[in-house]
């Protein structure tokens, strides 16, 4: 298979900073779309990976899957996209396309494991996937979402995580008018599940460990705010939520968060600490409550998201920052210091 080699950003090892390094990509096949990378959102799953957290990380690692660019190159069976296009990609650039999920438009699901934009089994060049900070990025176009062009672009790329992780429980769980729905940690995730849970119509309740996110939270759209250290607040609001999103990166207490919901209620968990999270039964038992967990979302809900954001005119709110200031956020993302995602101005890598 022919490739060629680009710039990216990527790490060797657990302790190691990112830097620049240089990766290969395919030349666009029959069904690819080249991406030439404007923007990329900055994950806390790409820290999460670059350090091993989760114990899976294949080195050297080229994170990054909130990705907005535009289209450089076509194969030439493609059909939904030409050269010029806006495109973007996300989470996935694959999965096994034949099982019952594949089939439903759950990709995420997919039996055989889907294929992650980076550390992922790339099944053409037999290593690694390497996500967007990066020049250019090659997807089958199967994989590949259109943005509205009304959105800002670099304020647009956390949708492709961030957006559709939020939207995807909100939407399954069935939220709207008359709800209740809280959500707990307000960082980029959080901070989409607020706006979409607004635009869905639900009451909205910030759960929040950070007193400087209270004013803020309600120019978000959120109706409420309880301020989780304060054990009165929590006390006070027990038993009054429908739904709550959990959306917290590190060790935390979940059983605070289940005494909010109401008798049958449930509390998704999309936030991925690296340790397990011990539950208590009688957190549970006494009023039916559910613990759940969700992963991003299907290539067709991504679209669907990515159109409501459109119609509704609902982005990020970001902070650009170069590629060679990501150690940094890095650091300011593990002390909740981002108000509300980082995105890499990837004009930054090519300079
Ligand atoms: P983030 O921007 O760093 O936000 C995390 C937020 O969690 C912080 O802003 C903070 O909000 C809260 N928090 C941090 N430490 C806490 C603690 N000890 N106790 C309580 N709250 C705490 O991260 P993100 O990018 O939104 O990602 C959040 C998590 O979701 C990460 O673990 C990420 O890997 C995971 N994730 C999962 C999926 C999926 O498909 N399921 C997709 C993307 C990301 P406050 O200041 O408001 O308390
Ligand atoms: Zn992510
Ligand atoms: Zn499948």
């Amino acid at each position: 298979m022919n490739t060629y080699t680009i710039k990216a950003f990527g790490t060797q090892a657990p302790e190691a900073d990112l830097k620049q390094i240089h990766i290969d990509r395919r030349e666009a096949t029959e069904k690819d779309v080249e991406i030439d990378i404007l923007y990329c959102g900055v994950c806390h799953s790409d820290l999460h990976t670059a350090r091993n957290e989760w114990h899976g990380t294949v080195y050297p690692n080229v994170p990054g899957h909130e990705i907005v660019g535009r289209v450089t190159k076509v194969g030439i069976g493609v059909t939904k996209f030409k050269v010029g296009d806006l495109a973007a990609v996300g989470c996935m650039v694959d999965s096994c396309r034949e099982c019952e999920y594949c089939k439903e438009g759950l990709e995420q699901y997919c039996e055989k494991g889907n294929i992650q934009t980076y550390n992922g089994a790339d099944k053409h060049l037999n290593k690694q996937t390497f996500g967007g900070y990066s020049e250019k990025i090659v997807v089958d176009e199967d994989f590949v979402l259109r943005v509205p062009g009304n959105l800002d672009l670099a304020a647009a790329a956390p949708l492709l995580c961030a957006g559709i992780t939020t939207w995807s429980p909100l939407k399954h769980w069935k939220i709207g008018p008359g709800q209740k729905v809280g959500i707990v940690g307000i960082g980029g995730l959080g901070h989409m599940g607020v706006k979409l849970a607004k635009a869905m119509g639900a009451y909205v309740v910030v759960i929040t460990t950070s007193p400087s996110k209270v004013e803020d939270a309600k120019r978000l759209g959120a109706d409420a705010v309880i301020l989780s250290k304060d054990k009165a607040q929590m006390k006070a609001n027990a038993n009054t939520l429908h739904f709550v999103l959990d959306c917290v990166s590190a060790q935390h207490d979940v059983n605070a968060y289940l005494k909010l919901l109401k008798t049958d209620g449930t509390l998704a968990l999309v936030g991925a600490p690296e340790h397990p999270l011990p539950i208590a039964a009688f957190s549970l038992i006494p009023a039916r409550k559910s613990f759940a967990g969700s992963t991003i979302g299907g290539i067709a809900e991504t679209q669907e998201m990515l159109d409501f954001c459109g119609e509704h005119n609902i982005t990020s709110d970001i902070e650009l920052i170069k590629i060679q200031d990501i150690n940094n956020a890095y650091e300011r993302l593990l002390k909740g210091d981002v108000k509300y995602r980082f995105v890499i101005d990837m004009a930054s890598l090519k300079a």
